[in-house]
């Protein structure tokens, strides 16, 4: 698990969370934002592996794993 700051420009959360990529098979580090302490410890517990706000670096938007649509702007 690993924090980073607001890098990629949505600037409506301070932290995001790297969790594993929920999609079998993908290589891809994920990353999921957090709120506060609360959402750490959820993180940490790993009940944010499916939250629905997830993207992947690989898949793309956790709501859009399983189509064909790639996140290039996350790249
Ligand atoms: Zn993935």
């Amino acid at each position: 698990m690993a924090f980073r700051q607001d890098v990629d420009g949505e600037g409506d959360f301070g932290f995001d969370v790297l969790l594993a990529c929920p999609e079998d098979d993908c290589p891809g580090p994920a990353w999921t934002p957090v709120y506060n302490a609360g959402d750490l410890y959820k993180a940490y517990r790993g009940a944010l592996d499916n939250d629905e706000d997830l993207i992947c670096t690989h898949c793309g938007p956790r709501t859009e794993i399983g189509s064909d649509d790639l996140l290039a702007e996350a790249s």
